[in-house]
């Protein structure tokens, strides 16, 4: 699914093309995208508003409008957004898509598409005084702002008993870190993903920090990774999946060290690791038994639905 770098790159594309723009007409033709909300009055109530700015928390999209309403768009796991140039016919130069659920059209004549192939992205418009609100409450702090400290990570894992990777895929702990981003983050940082995240030292707290910030700056570079769906807006392909250094490479050598790479589940989710490298920290006796005692439960079947929940917003 698409993480922070992704939305970045998708952000970063359709900006120059939204940006002071109205929409003139508005098509959405799956209940799922505006739900519980009817699509026809969605789109009723998008028609004439102007973007001012198009900007980005966590996963999240945000199109602002000049009536500082906005749009928040969230691609979760297949989502993607295409713009289609006037110039170039707008959408008649797209093939038909059974998986478009969703056409903007711009006042000088271009078009922005919505495809999503298995229909869990949202579409949802908020009022000016909803929006700080909703996104606050689900979205921490940006880790790529210069203002984001190690302090402010160390606060938040502080109270988590939870294994490392599921803390830093709560949306809340920190924004738009996915599945791909935490293994990496954590290979950086030399961190087992089954460490319990209240029990890191404050040196690898900073060393996660530094991982997470440095695997994301590495996928905007990129322009975010392709594996399946992800485009840009243009049509083209992010890159950042030729540079991972764990995730998805089970048996291939560890960069740093050698070792095959290897793959466990964390909260529900295939976890990419150097077992050399992120070796699990010996904190004291029974503390890798804890460890894994904590890994067992966090994959019972009473938990995942939660730490899915969490991870996906
Ligand atoms: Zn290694």
């Amino acid at each position: 699914m698409p993480e922070l770098p992704e939305v970045e790159t998708v952000r970063r594309g359709l900006a120059p093309a939204l940006e002071g723009r109205r929409f003139e007409h508005v098509e959405i033709t799956d209940p799922r995208l505006t739900r519980p909300h009817d699509p026809l009055e969605v789109a009723l109530e998008l028609e004439g508003e102007r973007v001012t700015k198009v900007d980005r928390r966590g996963k999240y999209l945000i199109v602002r409008f000049e009536s500082g309403r906005a749009l928040l768009i969230h691609l979760r796991m297949t989502g993607s957004l295409r713009h289609a140039k006037a110039e170039d016919h707008g959408l008649e130069q797209l093939p038909a898509d059974p998986h478009r659920h969703a056409v903007v059209t711009l006042d000088d004549g271009s078009d922005v598409a919505y495809r999503d192939v298995r229909r869990f992205g949202t579409w949802l418009l908020l009022e000016p005084s909803d929006v700080d609100t909703y996104i606050d409450t689900r979205v921490g702090k940006e880790p790529l702002e210069a203002a984001y400290k190690a302090k402010h990570l160390a606060e938040k894992l502080a109270t988590r008993r939870a294994p490392i990777k599921a803390a830093i895929l709560d949306q809340r702990t920190v924004a738009g870190v996915g599945n791909i981003y935490a293994d990496e983050a954590l290979w950086r940082a030399q961190v087992h993903p089954l460490t319990p995240a209240n029990e890191l030292t404050a040196d690898e707290v900073k060393a996660v920090h530094k991982g997470i910030r440095a695997s994301l700056q590495a996928g905007v570079r990129r322009q975010g990774s392709t594996l399946r769906d992800y485009q840009l807006p243009d049509g083209s392909s992010g890159s950042a999946q030729d540079r991972f250094k764990v995730y998805g490479r089970g048996g291939l050598p560890c960069e740093r060290c050698g070792t095959p790479i290897d793959k466990i589940r964390v909260a529900g989710r295939g976890t990419w690791y150097c077992p050399n490298c992120q070796a699990y920290r010996d904190a004291g006796a029974g503390s890798t038994k804890r460890g894994q005692r904590r890994y067992a439960a966090s994959n019972s079947s009473k938990r995942p639905s939660r730490s899915r929940r969490q991870s996906s917003v």
